[in-house]
């Protein structure tokens, strides 16, 4: 342990997809470690700065609430015998069942080397595509999007675009609370900001422009705009007609959206409307800047194209301060996109095609590679619950309280044959339906890399030891394998080798010619991985120091090499109100808090923020409920129950309310906003729809 003292390492923040660069220390003051921590002033995400949440990291450290042990049903055991007994239930499921009964549900917070080999084990090895993430919540929509339009899973854009641009669109997102950093380098840049959000927000308040639309009208708009852009004649018609095709389509569609139809439908004044589309038809240097908002929606992939339709018939990507650029929660909801983390995709951004399966079966000279996706996270616990997957193993994250309709997930869980857990916390929700418990390290004491919202793969690095028995997630990973009889192909001893192995894999057989091209890492030494500076992807030959940013040339990854319009025809959110549930609930995060609170709810200044869930709403509504701010009161839908804190506030429009997403049952009853969701999902991207949930609402 000497080894940890008095030491200075650069890591990588493990909470939002900003991924900033933290400088931790070391100090051994006797009674332990102290640590501190600061922004990394080499870091490009960041340039020294941290947000609250990541100031306050060193406050979460420490083995207080930390799982210690392996619990095998509630008894603690030794890891022998807990991988004894895990590898044996696996192995006797697919024997008896097949490989399709079995399930891994991995999390964003994972490293893309922990991603990696569970992906290998499972996609590789055991045969069946059922491993998908949590980043399935959070982003997918925006793969899906980006495939269809660029013909793969890639944003062209990198932070700094945000500081070269004269104008910012947010859509979706309160980047003040949710990404601070990248709002705060907006607003040092001093660049116009425009937001589209039904609620007013931190970021809102900050705005040139705030169009408070109709949830779930995001589609129409931007259809609104594009139908400006034809009218006053502000595309590029040049870029349109070299670099992209099915414009005539697009427009087609489009051509349906009238101002007066658009303004109808977002529930804004035309004058609104006609303000934001002038901004953004005169200037040249726009980005559009979105999240879950536009994400977590029933028609998200549509969405994530009606804005990238924008930015194609206006040429305004792959330029300096221009793009469509989505930005992820997670921080390495990035990484596992690339190491095939969702269950549709295979490593190395490969589609399921016999080539690709093929391609894989070669490298990793394995004749079981699974030959079609597996189940998306919805569909994944509704085979839980039905009894098919009989056998799940999830990683770092807390599904029994952000599913929609969590409690049923619970009770799938709860019911199932076989729950494995690995987490660094000893009780969550979900950790209360595992048969098995197992330690696994976290942040501090990894040791990886992830990639943010820029494609940019930063290192995380260890700076203090692991506490109790606590093992890597990717450790754990192979040792299952190992006992599953994969010994050879997964006998790692650091993460450098799967790292090298993994960039090895994005140029295989030239598939370099694809934009996730991490080649050029593929022969780190040990000493080159420590030393890793960030760097963006794709890494190849032609780029060894990194992209900045993708289609400056104007080449797309389609078959044709040009950029697919797609029409869009707006759908309403597919959870509706009604006379029994009359009001709209929004979701999203708060400013200090992160995910289930499992890390960031230990440090006491970050719960100073705001102690139980509050639920916002319009004074309008309060009067017509009878509820005064600071009451109690309970929401209900029709799959479940809430309560928390009554918030009385001017920012909710009447009729529309605002939660939080992080509480738990570990933390108080009832308390889980994900529980009132119905598992509706975008059908082309799987992810579920969690911003527009119908409720009632009373008084306690
Ligand atoms: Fe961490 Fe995100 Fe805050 Fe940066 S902006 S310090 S990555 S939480």
């Amino acid at each position: 342990s000497e080894t940890f003292r008095a030491q200075r390492s650069c890591t990588t923040c493990p909470y939002c997809g900003v991924g900033c660069g933290v400088s931790a220390t070391v100090k051994n003051r006797g009674a332990g470690d102290l640590v501190t921590v600061a922004g990394d002033e080499t870091h490009p995400a960041n340039f020294g700065r941290l947000c609250v949440k990541g100031s306050a990291l060193a406050d979460t450290l420490g083995e207080r609430g930390r799982l210690l042990r392996p619990r095998l049903h509630g008894q603690e055991c030794d890891w022998e015998s807990a991988m004894d007994f895990m590898a044996r239930e696996f192995r006797r499921t697919i024997k008896e069942h097949g490989p399709n009964s079995v399930a891994f549900y991995l999390s964003g917070q994972l490293l893309s080397e922990d991603y990696f080999v569970a992906n290998k084990l499972m996609k590789g090895f055991i045969g069946s595509g059922n491993v998908d993430t949590n980043s399935r919540l959070c982003m997918s929509s925006a793969v899906a999007a980006y495939k269809r339009a660029f013909g793969t899973d890639a944003v062209p854009c990198c932070y700094e675009d945000l500081e070269l641009a004269d104008l910012v669109v947010l859509v979706g997102s309160n980047a003040a609370w949710t990404h601070p950093i990248l709002f705060q380098r907006m607003q040092a840049a001093g660049t116009r900001l425009v937001v589209i959000d039904p609620r007013a927000s931190a970021t809102s308040t900050m705005a040139d422009l705030h169009l408070a639309i109709t949830p779930g009208s995001d589609a129409a708009l931007f259809n609104g705009l594009l139908n400006y852009l034809i009218e006053q004649n502000k595309l590029d018609g040049e870029f349109i007609r070299q670099h992209t095709q099915n414009f005539a389509a697009a427009a087609a569609e489009a051509g349906n959206w009238s101002l007066t139809r658009t303004a109808a439908s977002c529930g804004v004044t035309e004058a609104e409307l006609i303000a934001f589309f002038q901004l953004f038809a005169a200037t040249e240097k726009t980005v559009s800047f979105y999240s879950q908002g536009i994400n977590q929606s029933s028609s998200g992939t549509d969405k994530n194209n009606a804005i990238i339709n924008c930015h194609l018939a206006s040429g305004r990507i792959g330029k300096p301060g221009c793009g469509p650029f989505s930005i992820t929660g997670q921080p390495n909801a990035m990484g596992g996109r690339e190491v095939g983390g969702l269950a549709n995709m295979l490593a190395a951004h490969m589609d399921f095609t016999t080539e690709n399966v093929d391609r894989l079966s070669r490298f990793w000279r394995s004749n079981s590679v699974a030959l079609r996706p597996g189940l998306k996270a919805v569909d994944l616990f509704r085979a839980v619950e039905s009894g098919q997957i009989k056998a799940i193993w999830i990683m770092a994250t807390n599904p029994a309280v952000s599913m929609p309709d969590a409690a049923r997930v619970e009770q799938a869980l709860k019911k199932c044959p076989l729950v494995v857990v690995s987490d660094c916390v000893a009780d969550t929700d979900t950790a209360r339906c595992a048969d098995l418990l197992l330690p696994a390290t976290t942040w501090g004491e990894k040791n990886g890399t992830v990639t943010n919202s820029e494609r940019r793969i930063s290192r995380q690095r260890s700076f203090l030891p692991a506490p109790g028995e606590a093992r890597h997630d990717w450790e754990i990973i192979c040792d299952l394998a190992t006992r599953l009889g994969y010994g050879e192909q997964f006998a790692y001893r650091h993460p450098v080798e799967i790292f090298r192995e993994h960039a090895a894999l994005s140029g295989f057989e030239n598939r370099g010619s694809r934009a996730f091209d991490i080649s050029a890492l593929a022969h780190l030494s040990r000493r080159e991985y420590d030393a890793l500076q960030p760097l963006q992807w794709p890494v190849n030959r032609k780029n060894p120091h990194g992209s900045q940013r993708l289609f400056g040339d104007g080449k797309f990854y389609t078959q044709s090499g040009r950029a697919r319009f797609v029409p869009i025809q707006p759908s309403a959110p597919l959870q509706r109100r009604s006379d029994q549930f009359p009001l709209y609930l929004n979701s999203g995060r708060l400013r200090d808090q992160w995910h289930s609170m499992t890390r960031s709810g230990r440090a006491r200044r970050l719960l100073d923020h705001s102690e139980m869930p509050e639920i916002q709403l319009n004074p309008a509504d309060a009067a017509n409920y009878g509820i005064e701010d600071g009451q109690l009161v309970e929401l209900r839908s029709a799959r479940g129950r809430m309560r928390g804190r009554a918030s009385l506030t001017n920012a909710q429009k009447a009729g529309e309310l605002f939660a939080p997403i992080h509480w738990s049952e570990t933390l108080a009853q009832d308390s889980r906003i994900s529980a009132l969701a119905e598992p509706v999902i975008d059908p082309h991207s799987g992810q579920p729809e969690f911003k527009q949930l119908p409720v009632q609402l009373r008084p306690l």
